[in-house]
């Protein structure tokens, strides 16, 4: 779960805040106390830290708080404001160009993701309706021609690369033109990484941009790497001015030092966060939802963007009648776990969900192979079987089992649950219809 540990902590600091009538001006120094260090392990900058618990502290003490009938509550919207503060207040989106294209120069540490977010960026242009066109002029890695190209023929995406004989700076202002004249509307810029900064690749890119005059700089980062992401990002910002930072691999990152001190420290604002490998998972990066999921209060409203762009509206109700009519199948239940599937992995989506935390999710490390295992034997079902179970006989049960490499008892215990669920649905159904005879219901 993204920033599990810090969250785990900070959690722990301050619920012990929350069951008291009154807070003394102690309760809160020594939570405060424990915020600070839960925040330096999670690698979060230290005069960041210090200037954080500085203020959250001189908000607290008010009379204003102290005298409130739910000062705990209070503390914990003070430290939910701070730290939405802390990572930028509101979400900074791509500025784009009146009038097009719009170029975007990438730029990052070999490793950090660059490649990757270069395609997931374009992926999620081309969702908007643009039509961006992806530059390749990492001219030093044989492979990273390559890498890009396939990157884009699997986003859909056309590549203008000149191999590795060019100068970069050719490669890009003969891009830009090649772009203008087949109407791509956003040009990305992939640039060479290496894996320490250099003279000569910090000239190169501010070679570059100085002849393109990108509208966006885009540093990629390694979430993982904490504070040397913090001090990658301050380089690159000295000498070339970025624009805003992507963070990616945050699906990893148990601390979050690096989500919380980039702001902080080079003033310049994370745009994307990388959740995963897939061109998918790259989100906008929304500093006050961060914050309340941080805290344990979820993030609700990423959820329902989630589902709206996942979920397909019509078969929810077709399954919701079905439901309420007890006619629903192992073929309409297959159909839900691929839904559900389709929102992301099982521990970033039940991270959204408030009141949701760490320990609830320790519980829920075997559902996600649990799942598997009960996708896999539905699977292993044929269409009859799957919408009348009861035609399922022993001996196919034990076939079942071979094919989904699960046991008979398995097979049996999904069998039961199932029919025990159906039998839950129908009294459910009956009970609605009697109360809205009554007129007791909906
Ligand atoms: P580059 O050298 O900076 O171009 O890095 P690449 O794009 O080749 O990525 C390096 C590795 O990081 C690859 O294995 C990617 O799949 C992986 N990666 C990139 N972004 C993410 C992310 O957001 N989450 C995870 N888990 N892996 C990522």
């Amino acid at each position: 779960m993204v920033f599990e540990n810090l969250s785990e902590k900070l959690q722990n600091a301050l619920g012990k805040l929350t069951g008291k009538g009154k807070l003394s001006e102690k309760d809160v120094d020594i939570a405060m106390r424990e915020v600070r260090l839960a925040l330096l392990e999670a690698d979060v900058n230290f005069k960041v830290v210090k200037n954080f618990t500085k203020n959250v502290k001189e908000r607290a003490i008010g009379n204003e708080v102290m005298q409130s009938l739910t000062p705990g509550q209070q503390v914990i919207k003070i430290v939910n404001d701070e730290l939405t503060k802390l990572m930028g207040d509101k979400e900074v989106k791509i500025a784009f160009a009146s009038s097009p294209p719009t170029i975007i120069l990438m730029c990052g540490l070999q490793g950090a993701g660059k490649t990757t977010t270069t395609g997931k960026l374009a992926y999620n242009l081309k969702k908007q309706n643009k039509r961006p066109l992806l530059v390749a002029c990492d001219i030093y890695r044989p492979a990273a021609i390559k890498q890009l190209e396939v990157v884009g023929e699997k986003v859909d995406v056309p590549v203008f690369s000149m191999g590795n004989k060019h100068d970069p700076v050719d490669i890009a202002k003969a891009a830009i033109e090649h772009g203008k004249k087949h109407g791509n509307d956003v040009i990305i810029i992939d640039t060479a990484g290496r894996l320490h900064i250099d003279e000569n690749l910090m000239e190169e890119i501010e070679n570059i941009k100085n002849i393109v005059k990108p509208n966006e700089i885009l540093l990629v980062l390694d979430a993982m790497t904490g504070q040397d992401a913090v001090n990658v990002a301050e380089s690159f910002d000295d000498k070339l001015g970025i624009t805003g930072v992507v963070l990616t691999k945050l699906d990893g990152d148990a601390r979050g030092g690096a989500a919380l001190s980039i702001r902080a420290v080079t003033d310049k604002p994370i745009k994307f966060v990388g959740m995963g490998e897939k061109f998918d998972q790259l989100e906008p990066f929304h500093p006050d939802r961060m914050a309340s999921r941080i805290l344990g209060m979820g993030d609700v409203l990423g959820l329902i963007e989630k589902a709206q762009a996942n979920i397909d509206a019509e078969k929810a109700m077709e399954l919701e009648k079905k439901i309420r009519s007890a006619q629903f199948t192992f073929e309409d239940f297959l159909d839900q776990l691929e839904q559900m599937r389709n929102l992301g992995p099982l521990d970033q989506i039940i991270g959204m969900i408030p009141g949701m935390n760490s320990k609830a999710l320790k519980g829920l490390e075997v559902s996600e192979k649990e799942i598997g295992h009960i996708e896999a034997i539905i699977k292993s079902m044929t269409k009859k079987e799957r919408e009348n179970p009861e035609i399922i006989d022993s001996s196919r049960r034990k076939r079942i089992a071979n094919g989904s490499g699960t046991s008979v008892q398995e097979v049996n215990k999904l069998l039961k649950q199932f029919k025990e669920t159906k039998k839950m649905m129908k009294r459910f159904g009956e009970m609605e219809k009697t109360m809205k005879k009554k007129g007791k219901f909906g």
